[in-house]
C-alpha cells in the first residue's frame, strides 16, 4: 500500500524558518513525519510558531547554518544519540545574490555555492550514512538552474546542485537512497519579496499559468517526493513554475503573434 502520509519517518529539511523550508515543515508534520527542521536561528524562528512548541505536531527545531561542516556533524550524532534514522532530507536552504556578469566578484560566487552547493553537498555527506533502503534525498534547485536568469552567482549555483544532485542519484541509488530536485519559479516567500516590480512583471509574461506560485505548491511536491508513491522516481528535476521553464523563450515569440 504506497501512501502520501509519512508516519514513522524522520525528515530533516534545512533553512526551515520561512519561506518554503517552513511550508514543508508544516505539510511534512501533517503528513505524519517526524520533522527536523532547522535553520540559521538560535530559538525556533517564528515561521514554526506553534509548530515546535504544539505536542500534535511532532516537530523539533535544531539550530544549523548548513555551510558549517561540524554543525552537520554534531546533527547527525543528536540524531543517532535519539535512536532515529533519517529517512529524508530536504536541502531547502539557499540565498541569492543579485550581481551581474561584469560586476560579480569571485567572493560573492563563493559566498553563494557555500550555502546553495557546499551546504547540500554537506548535508548529503553527513546524513546519508544514517539512511537506509527507501529512503529520499530532495534537492531545491530554481528556475535559474534551467535557464540564464542573470544573477550569475545564484545562476551557476544552482547549475551545480544540478550536478551534485545527478552524482548523488546514481551513487546512492545502490543504497535504495533516491535524490531528486525541484525546481521553483516565482514563489511568493520573504526571498521574492525583495525582487524589483519589473522582475516580478516579467517573469509572469514568462508564466502561461499567468500567477506566481505558493509556497504550499513547492512543499505538495516535496512531499510526493518524500513518499513512497515516489518509489522509483530518482534522478529527476521537477520544474513547480507554472510552466515558466518548458517553452524555451517561446512564449514572447507566440503572445507577439497572437
Ligand atoms: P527564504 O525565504 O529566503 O528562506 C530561506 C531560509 O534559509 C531562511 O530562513 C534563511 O535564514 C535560511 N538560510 C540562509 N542561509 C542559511 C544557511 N547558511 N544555513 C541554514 N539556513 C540558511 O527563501 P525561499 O524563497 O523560501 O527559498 C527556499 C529555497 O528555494 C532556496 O534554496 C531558494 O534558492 C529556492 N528558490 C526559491 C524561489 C522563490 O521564488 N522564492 C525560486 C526558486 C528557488 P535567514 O533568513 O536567517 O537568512
Amino acid at each position: 500500500m504506497v501512501s502520501l502520509q509519512l508516519g514513522n519517518r524522520t525528515v530533516v529539511i534545512t533553512g526551515a524558518g520561512q519561506g518554503q523550508g517552513a511550508a514543508e515543515a508544516r505539510l511534512l508534520a501533517e503528513a505524519g513525519a517526524r520533522v527536523i527542521a532547522t535553520d540559521l536561528a538560535e530559538v525556533p524562528p517564528a515561521g514554526l510558531a506553534g509548530l515546535a512548541s504544539s505536542s500534535s505536531a511532532s516537530l523539533v527545531y535544531r539550530q544549523l547554518d548548513v555551510s558549517d561542516a561540524s554543525g552537520w556533524s554534531n546533527l547527525a550524532a543528536w540524531i543517532q544519540s535519539e535512536g532515529w534514522q533519517v529517512d529524508g532530507l530536504v536541502n531547502n536552504a539557499g540565498i541569492t545574490q543579485r550581481s551581474r556578469l561584469l560586476d560579480v566578484s569571485v567572493a560573492d560566487l563563493q559566498k553563494v555555492y557555500e550555502v546553495n552547493v557546499a551546504g547540500s553537498l554537506l548535508g548529503i555527506q553527513s546524513l546519508s550514512p544514517l539512511m537506509g533502503s527507501g529512503t529520499s534525498v530532495v534537492n531545491v534547485g530554481s528556475v535559474a538552474g534551467l535557464t540564464a536568469h542573470y544573477p550569475v552567482a545564484y545562476t551557476a549555483s544552482k547549475w551545480a546542485l544540478r550536478g551534485l544532485s545527478q552524482v548523488a542519484a546514481m551513487e546512492l541509488g545502490p543504497h535504495g537512497i533516491r535524490v531528486n530536485t525541484v525546481h521553483p519559479g516565482f514563489i511568493e516567500t520573504p526571498m521574492t519579496a525583495s525582487a524589483k516590480p519589473e522582475f516580478r512583471q516579467t517573469t509572469l509574461a514568462e508564466t502561461p499559468l499567468g500567477r506566481t506560485g505558493s509556497v504550499e505548491e513547492v512543499a505538495a511536491v516535496v512531499l510526493f517526493l518524500l513518499s513512497p508513491l515516489s518509489s522509483f522516481v530518482t534522478g529527476a528535476e521537477i520544474p513547480v513554475d507554472g510552466g515558466q521553464s518548458a517553452h524555451g523563450g517561446a512564449k514572447s515569440v507566440s503572445d507577439a503573434l497572437r
